[in-house]
């Protein structure tokens, strides 16, 4: 059995989804019964989960539609720098 230290660092240094079954399951399996530790790495769990579907999901937007021309991207950076008043876009 995993101790609670274990179980957060883990979380804390590698993405869960990327552990071996074996981890996870063990992971599922503290974090299900632990009173302790379980719902907040749960919680660690899920944000990750939601960051990967981001992800996954900005990949499949990026191949069905072509990246931003540099003009649009140039454009809209200044517009945001004006907007926010911060210099530090054009301090390059
Ligand atoms: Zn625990």
């Amino acid at each position: 059995m995993l101790t609670c230290k274990q179980v957060s660092k883990v979380l804390q240094n590698e993405d869960y989804e990327n552990l071996s079954p074996l981890r996870r399951f063990l992971l599922m399996f503290h974090i299900k019964l632990c009173a302790v530790c379980g719902k907040f790495n749960r919680q660690v769990i899920d944000s990750q989960d939601m960051c990967c579907n981001f992800k996954r999901q900005e990949e499949s937007l990026l191949e069905k539609e072509p990246p931003m021309d540099a003009d649009r991207k140039d454009a809209l950076k200044k517009l945001l720098s004006e907007q926010s008043g911060d210099s530090t876009l054009h301090r390059s």
